[in-house]
């Protein structure tokens, strides 16, 4: 087991993050900034930008919320990929600066994986299928043979991005899931009995996979033809988050498997967490959600894996640390789990 602190650097896209984790693997709550364009979507580079510039008072933030120095830290890890290359590129900076400069091992981890890990572990799950939904990612995983298998995934945008989409479009600015969370709870309250008749939208499940820019365009559609946004809102939670619990069930039928773990930054949906817990309890199997703050991308994630795979005894030198931004779940060998 590592001997001293990990730090984790996490900058796959809209946020730049630090987290720590202890030395027997605990973390602590991560210190992070996120880009909140005035208009229009996350631009790759201005987010890079962003984090340039916030990094160095972000770090020394974490520390003094820590009570941790900087000579306390033995290990830096850093979110190779997947992601969007120029914000990659500032995070794989950073940390291969702070393993140059204080002499300690370098780990390049999977982004994914670490929202895996970091479930898991807070959780305490063993074996489950992963619902891993976020902004640009959205995929059911189980570990099989050592990697974790990406056993279904959205064929075109992320649920995410789906969502913060059709906010934009509503004049709803960056992160817009949450709001339509909002809208959507507000207007059940005034229609405790709602219905679909009339907000009804493709419900698009192929097989294991699943595609929403359809849902997003329909949804778009019944607004102009003058349905209330609350509505709209609660009918595309419930049948966007329908097709992910769909596809969920179907992993957990096929795999035997009996946990079912939410992670990403949609995770944090009271609705979703709702609708999976009724579907695991049909099944007789369980549904977890880790606590929201290590649900969004977070920086604790990112150094609790490096912290596994270095007591594990992987790191990653300076010539093989450049990133990849369409690094796969399941290109990470997992010799942790069994
Ligand atoms: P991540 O990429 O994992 O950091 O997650 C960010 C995504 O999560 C964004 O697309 C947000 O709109 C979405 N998100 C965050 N909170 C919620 C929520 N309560 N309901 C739905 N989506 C959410
Ligand atoms: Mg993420």
């Amino acid at each position: 087991m590592p001997e001293a602190w990990t730090l984790g650097i996490e900058s796959t896209a809209h946020t730049l993050s630090f987290g720590l984790v202890d030395p027997s693997g605990t973390p602590y709550p991560a210190m992070s900034s996120t880009v909140r364009p005035d208009e229009g979507g996350i631009h790759p580079r201005e987010a890079a930008d962003h984090h340039k510039d916030a990094a160095a008072n972000l770090l020394g933030k974490l520390l003094l919320q820590t009570g941790i120095s900087l000579s306390e830290i033995g290990a830096v890890a850093f979110s190779q990929g997947p992601g969007l290359g120029p914000c990659l590129r500032i995070g794989a900076a950073l940390a291969r600066g702070i393993s140059s400069r204080l002499n300690i091992p370098l780990i390049g981890v999977n982004h994914c994986v670490a929202h895996i890990e970091i479930g898991r572990q807070q959780c305490g799950c063993q074996d489950p299928i992963l619902l891993y939904v976020s902004g640009g990612n959205t995929q059911v995983i189980a570990h099989l043979d050592g990697r974790y298998r990406v056993l279904g995934e959205t064929l075109d945008i992320g649920i995410g991005n789906m969502l913060d989409k059709f906010a934009r479009g509503q004049g709803i600015p960056f992160p817009g899931g949450p709001v339509i969370e909002k809208r959507a709870s507000e207007w059940l309250e005034s229609n405790p009995n709602p219905s679909l008749v009339g907000l009804e939208l493709p419900f698009a499940v192929r097989g294991m996979d699943l595609a929403f820019s359809g849902v997003m365009t329909a949804a778009q559609r019944l607004l102009d033809n003058g349905a209330e946004l609350g509505a709209v809102c609660w009918s595309l939670q419930e049948h966007a988050f329908a097709a992910c619990v769909e596809i969920a069930e179907r992993a957990l039928a096929h795999t035997g498997k009996s946990e079912l773990l939410l992670g990403g930054g949609v995770a944090c949906n009271t609705r979703l967490r709702e609708m999976c817990t009724m579907m695991a309890t049909e099944r007789e199997a369980t549904s977890h959600a880790p606590p929201r703050m290590y649900c969004i991308d977070n920086g604790s994630m990112i150094a609790l894996l490096g912290h596994i795979e270095l007591d594990h005894g992987r790191t990653t030198s300076l010539d093989k640390s450049g990133v990849d931004q369409y690094l796969r779940t399941d290109q990470t060998p997992v010799t942790w789990a069994v």
